[in-house]
């Protein structure tokens, strides 16, 4: 199961990476198969624990670079909330985010099926929403 999973995160990151038009170096492809791997939205600080575990000599500067990189090629979403340190995630799909108020956890939330943003935002007449770029703050349960 994990051989499965790692080996899946490994084509997807060449497939993105290929698509987005950016030349895969290992650390590149070493910080996109951690931050693949990853579904709580990390910081850079935990992105270099975790690539360091298999890739030691890797250093937080280049993992910042990666991600920089990657965020600007559109491979992955660079996330601020308040004045917390930046998150990452990898999730390309339409969402947003629920940060929860007391452990800063996040989660991505998607819109109920078979809504659009119009449907459930108060919005000019006329727009178009090209992207979803919202936080919503609230108490999640454990
Ligand atoms: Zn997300």
């Amino acid at each position: 199961m994990a051989n499965s999973k790692t080996s899946s995160n490994r084509s997807m990151a060449t497939s993105l990476v290929r698509k987005a038009g950016v030349r895969m170096t290992q650390q590149r492809r070493a910080v996109l198969e951690t931050i693949l791997a990853s579904t709580d939205h990390p910081t850079a600080a935990m992105l270099y624990e975790r690539t360091k575990a298999h890739m030691p000599g890797i250093s937080l500067a280049t993992v910042y670079n990666c991600l920089e990189t990657m965020a600007e090629a559109g491979i992955i979403n660079h996330l601020n909330f308040d004045n917390g340190p930046s998150r990452f995630c990898p999730n390309l799909e339409p969402h947003v985010h629920l940060l929860d108020d007391t452990n800063n956890r996040v989660l991505d939330v998607q819109l109920k099926p078979g809504l659009c943003p119009e449907d459930v935002f108060d919005l000019p007449e006329g727009t178009c929403v090209t992207r979803m770029d919202a936080c919503l703050h609230g108490n999640i349960p454990v």
